[in-house]
């Protein structure tokens, strides 16, 4: 996959429309200002900015500012880099790769309880401390069968592995 690819990918999966909409206009400039990107788009500076720092917090756009010699105003310069942003997005999936790697194998070595009254779970050693026993309702805890949890992680695992393999 290409990073700006990549890129406009993970904005539409984790900022929906108007991320995609703002980082558009964006990735077709060298870069732009709040004020520039406004008036192209027929929104408010304000709105622009708080998408733009929406994007800037995810690591995916960044600036420089100027300051006006006269004014002492500051112009803030927003660019996206696509091999800045991709380099971002896949040392995170690496990451949560491996922490959900970390909690299928939790997971799949462990026994679980839960409290036929509540949804909350018990691994084998707070079910040991409370003498099966649910603390809350008093109740005997049941043997929870994990196949959906173990299910979901395996997927999310899958996926996040196809992801780092497309970009090597
Ligand atoms: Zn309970």
């Amino acid at each position: 996959m290409q990073p700006s690819e990549r890129v406009r990918q993970y904005i539409a999966q984790t900022m929906g429309p108007e991320g995609v909409r703002i980082a558009e206009a964006l990735l077709t400039r060298k870069e732009a200002t709040d004020s520039e990107l406004a008036e192209e788009l027929g929104e408010k500076p304000s709105h622009i900015r708080k998408v733009l720092y929406d994007l800037y917090e995810a690591r995916i756009a960044e600036y420089h500012k100027e300051k006006d010699k006269e004014t002492g105003w500051l112009t803030f310069y927003w660019q996206i880099n696509p091999q800045h942003a991709s380099a971002h997005i896949l040392d995170r999936a690496r990451k949560d790769l491996d922490k959900l790697t970390k909690a299928l194998e939790y997971e799949e070595n462990h026994e679980f309880f839960v409290c036929p009254e509540g949804a909350e779970r018990f691994d084998f050693a707070r079910a040991t401390e409370s003498d099966f026993h649910c603390p809350a309702h008093g109740k005997i805890l049941e043997q929870h069968d994990n196949r959906n949890e173990l299910e979901q992680l395996r997927q999310r695992v899958a996926a996040l592995k196809r992801e780092a393999e497309t970009a090597s």
